[in-house]
């Protein structure tokens, strides 16, 4: 069997988004479960949309997501160059191919002429420069006149492929029109370049998005020009924000390295993307990207979009954290503790214990902590409580006693939180509960009553606890 060999082709245009590495992590998923090559290319033909620094942060996503290519600019290979720009050459070569065996043409329309047509209610190219004579073109080459060479399309009969997720794809050729091939700046069309590198690199599974589908019946006509092998094709529903729109680069819609940034881990927005357009068989949702490997399938791809949910990769990326060790944890969290000041007295290690277990992402230590910062003013209606039936009037009563257990029994303060009701009756949830509050001035922390009072350290507990005394008046 012929080896497998796909690749991701993105253009430079900015941040690479997640529906960009979508289409890169399943190239690479087929191509790894059959023992084939993932290819990079870099489609930087659209000068105008190019965005400096962008092919970088192509290299460095798809490396540090894992998607490890096998070729490609940064990391060579045999079919190189992997940058469509510096391809340029290769391209006019095949175009005059095609123009000497009749399947393409130079065209001299000037925009002034395509825009009359198009007012005179022509919907394509009306095929113009075909009709000029070999003498004619020549004269105009030599005279330096602009030009651009068309793809010669077929004005009747259908072409047809079959896609391995849509099934059968079929056009009237009719329907088509004569694609620039090679622009007047000498560039070639995504038109063009698509089909003379896929060839040439050998591709021979063809990811990407579906926007290309109907478009690719064209591409077949080139191949078929050439007399070469047509690819297999794999189109790709989009991602939706939202039931109306497309994630899209445009809107700022989340990139990979802004997920990281917020806390995400690379394995639970990798796994999650992977879930979005493909299912895996019995529901099964969690997978590291060696057990992606062996279970995808091209039947467990979607033929409808997807919509892109980020609960669900907060909630994903959460079993994820649960699984670090402690150590890892502590690692992990370090640069997003030490944004904020106000933690940085406390015992790392009690604190990214205390952590570990609830957050969701990495950025959520920010407002989990935040209270810490917030004591001075809360409001004393928190004593309140319908359950453990507390009021401010009841922890009034209560604080004296807590602060002396707090100052002489601070290494067992669980079990004499628990003595101190029993001795004075009351629940030990009530303990518990005006303890907390009064110590943190919140309902929701990160730890019970005990644990935040281990993490402020006697000192502070004790000063916290006077604090809401005072305040209780
Ligand atoms: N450069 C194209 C894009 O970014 C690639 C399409 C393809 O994979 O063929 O949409």
């Amino acid at each position: 069997m012929q080896e497998v060999r796909t690749r991701f082709a993105p253009s430079p245009t900015g941040y690479l988004h997640i529906g960009g590495l979508r289409t890169a992590l399943y190239a690479y998923l087929f191509a790894k479960q059959n023992g084939g090559k993932f290819i990079l290319r870099i489609e930087d033909t659209d000068l105008e949309r190019y965005v400096d620094g962008a092919v970088q942060i192509i290299y460095d996503t798809l490396k540090d997501a894992g998607l490890k290519y096998d070729e490609g600019p940064d990391v060579g290979g045999e079919y190189g160059p992997y940058i469509q720009s510096e391809r340029k050459d290769i391209y006019l070569k095949y175009a005059q191919k095609l123009i000497e065996s009749g399947d393409a043409y130079y065209c001299f329309c000037d925009k002034e002429r395509l825009e009359k047509i198009h007012r005179e209610g022509a919907t394509k190219y009306d095929k113009h420069c075909l009709k000029l004579s070999k003498e004619e073109i020549a004269e105009r080459l030599a005279r330096g006149d602009k030009y651009v060479i068309r793809q010669n399309i077929p004005e009747s009969g259908t072409t047809t492929y079959t896609d391995m997720v849509f099934g059968d794809i079929t056009v009237d050729c009719k329907d088509l029109e004569d694609n620039i091939l090679i622009k007047s700046d000498g560039m070639p069309t995504y038109n063009f370049a698509n089909v003379i590198d896929d060839h040439l690199m050998k591709i021979n599974y063809v990811i990407r998005g579906v926007e290309y589908l109907s478009s690719t019946p064209k591409y077949n006509l080139l191949y078929k020009a050439f007399g070469w092998e047509i690819p297999h094709y794999m189109h790709l529903q989009p991602i939706m924000k939202d039931a109306t729109r497309k994630l899209s680069k445009r809107y700022g819609d989340a990139s990979y390295e802004d997920f990281i940034k917020r806390g995400f881990l690379k394995q639970a927005v990798i796994n999650y993307i992977a879930l979005l357009g493909w299912s895996p068989k019995n529901d099964r949702e969690k997978f590291t990207l060696e057990e992606m490997v062996q279970l995808f399938s091209v039947s467990g791809l979607s033929k409808s979009a997807s919509i892109f949910d980020e609960n669900k990769m907060k909630w994903l990326n959460s079993l994820y954290v649960k699984e670090m060790t402690p150590e890892e944890f502590c690692a992990y969290a370090d640069k997003f503790i030490n944004k904020f000041d106000y933690l940085k007295g406390y015992d790392r290690r009690l604190l990214c214990e205390l952590l570990q277990n609830r957050i969701e992402i990495f950025d959520d230590i920010g407002p989990m902590t935040d209270f810490i910062n917030h004591f001075d003013g809360y409001d004393l209606g928190l004593f309140e409580n319908k359950k453990w039936k507390t009021t401010p009037d009841l922890a009034k009563v209560m604080l004296p006693g807590l602060i002396e257990l707090t100052e002489t029994q601070f290494d067992y303060l669980h079990d004499a939180l628990v003595k101190f009701g029993e001795d004075n009756g009351y629940k030990k949830g009530q303990v518990l509960w005006i303890y907390r509050i009064a110590v943190t001035g919140t309902q929701s922390t990160p730890g019970g009553a005990v644990e935040m009072a281990r993490l402020f350290g006697k000192d502070e507990t004790l000063k916290r606890l006077s604090y809401s005394l005072k305040r209780l008046g």
